[in-house]
């Protein structure tokens, strides 16, 4: 099924509405006119009704004047022209009538005369002795006397309400033309506006589907009015502007990691054909497989780090949450990393603070650890020094790794957390870095809630500051959140 458009659903609803107005309209204004125009009826049959009960034809209810309709015009001046008037007497017997009144064919209902002459009160009624199109509307009016008050009669005026059904027939076909027509302009003016005001959004459409991973530096112009349409098209560039960082990144990033394993391979390769090359006395190919070896735990030590970036972005690498002593932690990888620091002539020191616990990652707060460490062994130069510190801070916990190693230039710093970043390339490698650990770094920090503060001066040294809510805050905060 083809789908339908924003404009005809705007239009349609347009024409609905604005239907729905007009109906309301014109039932309003029939229900009114229809009102008026029989209270405007009744009105003038109450006028002349209270006129000639004033006068001398309902004097004597029984008598039967022989001029009555002659009477009754010098009464008007003139023949009051399709209204007809009679007069009776308590008992609802006719007394005088117009000519005009064929005897019987309006029946004079008794009841309701007595009831009129019972409680000497105006009693309007609606009869239909001519068919159910020709209804006749009529005032039974009492007649009282001047001295006592007393009901001495009924005078009857009536008239066909014919003229007020045709009024509101040709009311009602005004109407059925109009209304028609109306809705017809208005579909077309609807159409015509939101054709407009959707023009923008057509224009936005039709850019944004010719952008393509090709040409995604390409933007959508945003219109001068910083309206709902502007508004998108910002968003819309907005969006454009991080897919097309997210996607150079990706380029780079996939570039950087092919860059990284080609090194290894290489290497393995030449000493693989030198080896093959001719004999070899079996120390040569111990050390050839033994270079081998080294390239290859390299290269694995990539794709580990690589896999579990990659599983880290796709949200695949569940962390546990369990509570962990970093004191105890820390201890214990100092244990390690005294020994490696020995090696390299390089003083470790430390002060652990007792802290709370926090809620976290064994595993991964252990290879945070590990490679904070091993970074700053690897920039360190012999006879330097590293400090790390363990203290509570008010956000949390505070463990700091200081060292006196080459420092990082200041406009390195925002970078160095990214994937394969290194300020120095070759003493990276030499020292066995890929560029890896510090993104690694960073994800665990985030995954954990906590932050990373780096300081550092070249040729001086850095300090790394990891900072983590204790399990107390964590608690408090999922609480808060709830
Ligand atoms: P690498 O494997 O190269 O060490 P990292 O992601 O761990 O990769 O670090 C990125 C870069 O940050 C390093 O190449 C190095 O230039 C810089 N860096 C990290 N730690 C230190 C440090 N303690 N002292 C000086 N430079 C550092």
């Amino acid at each position: 099924m083809r789908p339908v458009s924003i404009r005809a659903k705007l239009t349609a609803w347009y024409v609905f509405v604005f239907g729905a107005v007009l109906a309301c309209f014109c039932i309003s204004i029939y229900v009114m006119m229809e009102r008026k125009l029989s209270h405007s009826v009744d009105r003038r049959l109450q006028t002349m009704a209270e006129l000639i009960s004033k006068t001398e034809l309902c004097a004597v209810p029984h008598f039967l004047p022989p001029d009555f309709e002659r009477r009754l015009n010098r009464i008007f001046g003139t023949r009051p022209v399709g209204k007809f008037v009679r007069v009776l007497d308590l008992s609802g017997e006719i007394g005088s009538r117009t000519d005009n009144l064929e005897e019987n064919k309006i029946p004079v209902n008794k009841d309701l005369i007595r009831e009129v002459v019972a409680k000497g009160e105006i009693v309007f009624e609606t009869q239909y002795p001519l068919g159910p199109d020709m209804p006749i509307r009529f005032i039974n009016f009492p007649v009282k006397s001047f001295k006592s008050n007393k009901v001495r009669g009924v005078v009857q005026v009536g008239t066909s309400l014919e003229f007020v059904r045709e009024s509101m027939r040709n009311l009602v076909v005004i109407f059925f033309v109009l209304v028609p027509s109306l809705l017809f302009v208005a579909a077309v003016v609807g159409f015509f506006l939101a054709g407009k005001a959707l023009k923008p959004i057509r224009d936005i459409a039709r850019t944004t589907r010719h952008i393509t991973v090709n040409n995604l530096e390409e933007r959508i112009t945003v219109p001068v009015a910083r309206d709902d349409v502007g508004q998108l098209a910002a968003t819309i560039n907005g969006m454009l502007d991080r897919l097309s960082l997210s996607f150079q990144k990706i380029t780079q990033f996939t570039a950087d990691a092919s860059h990284e394993l080609r090194t290894p391979l290489t290497i393995m390769r030449g000493e693989l054909e030198i080896a093959l090359r001719g004999e070899r006395s079996s120390e040569d190919y111990l050390e050839t497989l033994g270079s081998s070896l080294e390239e290859v735990e390299r290269m694995s030590k990539i794709v580990n780090d690589l896999l579990l970036l990659s599983k880290s972005d796709m949200g695949h690498e569940i962390l546990q949450h369990d509570p962990v002593d970093l004191r105890i932690l820390l201890t214990n990888i100092l244990s390690h990393f005294k020994i490696l620091a020995d090696k390299h002539q390089i003083q470790l020191s430390s002060a652990l603070e007792e802290v709370e616990t926090v809620f976290g990652d064994h595993l991964r707060l252990r290879q945070l650890m590990v490679n904070l460490l091993t970074n700053a062994i690897r920039y360190t130069s012999v006879g330097g020094k590293i400090n790390l510190t363990l203290r509570g801070v008010e956000s949390g916990v505070e463990i700091a790794v200081a060292d006196t190693g080459i420092g990082i230039p200041v406009e390195d710093i925002p970078r160095i957390f990214d994937r394969f970043y290194r300020t120095d390339k070759a003493r990276s490698r030499q020292y066995g870095g890929s560029g890896l650990g510090l993104s690694i770094v960073k994800w665990i920090v985030n995954a954990h809630h906590g932050t990373i503060r780096v300081d550092s001066v070249v040729g001086e040294g850095s300090v790394f500051r990891v900072m983590l809510p204790t399990e107390k805050k964590m608690r408090r905060e999922k609480l808060r959140k709830k």
